[in-house]
């Protein structure tokens, strides 16, 4: 089988440097063999970069000189900067990893007793314009490359002290939840999963890795065919008026085949997988309980997990968070029908970095920011009234 290194061609002398940070194990065996060397040599490098997170050929310690020289001339390890780095009283992490001038995305590290949860972003802003996210408000401006959605990571990872804690693995989780809808950035981020699935990349088990979906059909069909990881889906209503008004693309993509692309993904998968079910909690929104009974309508023969997210609120947003009884009383009703319904917390509020705060820097080339703009200025942000 031949393999093309899909991202960028491989570095002649004069051009510009391969970023290994960007190749998969198959793409990085395919420039090893195209600088003449052995591929299974390549594995070494793999762990130097993603185990150890070394940046500088020179630190791999048991790599020869001769191949040291060819990768110096040929290739780097080059991640973006981070512009800024937060922590949280309740050790949340957030760096705002800086793309070029004008643009940055967002990537947030949720610890959790022995679990550690990287949310990724995979594009600068977002084309699609959910009305209750901060980062829909800000537009669009492209997709990452595999290099920058890896090197979320790669920073993640470095920022706990590897190469010192060889063995330790703080990243258990991975999350394709942050900036951007990840299937319209679809084999950029498939490339980029592989690699954290990768046993040489970031060994993230396949359940463990989750990629989030505002509900692009066509293409979750297709990633069933590309890769096998763990799904969650963005729903926030039971009925395809109030999500056409919370989700738009729902206007393209309507719950019935929503929902049947959601079953297919459970029927192809050999073992018991549950889709996970994204409900965002809008006080006088989403969450009546006759909303909830049409949740459990909708859901019934799917199996699934919902987590219920009570709104986290961002400047200008007319949205509002319900109070706890609320949402309580929701999960009561989706408990009571047999769901699992977790509240997720709120983390990391304190530096914005709770779930659908992340902003980053976007130079929008939609001018979604500028009309949401002028909306704020004259007032004219309406909520749907409370049923
Ligand atoms: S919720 Fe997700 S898909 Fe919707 S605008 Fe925000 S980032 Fe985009």
């Amino acid at each position: 089988m031949s393999v093309t290194i899909s991202e960028q061609p491989l570095a002649e002398p004069s051009q510009p440097k391969v970023n290994l940070l960007g190749l998969t194990r198959a793409e990085l065996e395919a420039f090893f063999v195209e600088l003449g060397e052995k591929k299974f040599r390549s594995q070494q490098i793999m762990k130097w970069v993603h185990h150890f997170g070394v940046d500088n050929f020179d630190d791999m310690k048991n790599v020869g000189k001769a191949l040291k020289e060819k990768l110096n001339a040929r290739a780097e390890i080059s991640a973006p900067e981070v512009s800024h780095f937060s922590e949280s009283k309740d050790g949340t992490r957030k760096w705002v990893v800086k793309l070029d001038s004008k643009n940055s995305v967002e990537t947030v590290f949720i610890p959790d007793g022995n679990r550690g949860t990287l949310c990724v972003s995979s594009q600068v802003g977002c084309a699609l314009d959910c009305s209750f996210c901060s980062t829909g408000k800000q537009g669009f401006q492209r997709d990452l490359t595999v290099a920058e959605i890896v090197a979320q990571v790669w920073i993640a990872h470095r920022s706990f002290g590897t190469p010192e804690n060889k063995g330790v693995r703080h990243i258990t989780n991975v999350v394709m939840m942050g900036m951007g809808e990840p299937l319209l950035n679809f084999e950029n981020v498939i490339n980029a999963m592989e690699l954290m699935k990768d046993d040489l990349g970031y060994g993230i088990a396949k359940k463990r890795l989750t990629l989030s979906t505002s509900g692009v059909v066509p293409k979750m069909y297709e990633l069933y065919d590309r890769i096998d990881v763990a799904l969650a889906v963005s729903l926030h209503a039971p009925n395809d008026q109030l999500r056409n008004e919370l989700v738009p693309i729902n206007k393209k993509y309507p719950l019935s085949e929503l929902m049947k692309a959601c079953h297919a993904y459970v029927d192809q998968s050999s073992d018991k997988r549950r889709v996970t079910i994204e409900y965002v909690l809008l006080e006088g929104v989403n969450d009546n309980f006759e909303q909830a009974y049409e949740l459990i309508e909708l859901l019934r023969t799917l199996p699934c997990k919902i987590n219920l997210i009570p709104f986290n609120p961002f400047p200008h947003n007319p949205y509002k968070k319900p109070n706890g009884m609320r949402v309580r009383a929701f999960q009561e009703v989706l408990q009571k029908a047999g769901f699992v319904s977790p509240i997720r917390t709120t983390r990391g509020d304190d530096i914005d970095a709770a779930c659908g705060q992340l902003v980053g820097l976007v130079q929008d080339k939609t001018k979604r920011s500028e009309r949401w703009q002028a909306k704020i200025e004259t007032q004219t942000v309406k909520v749907r009234p409370a049923q």
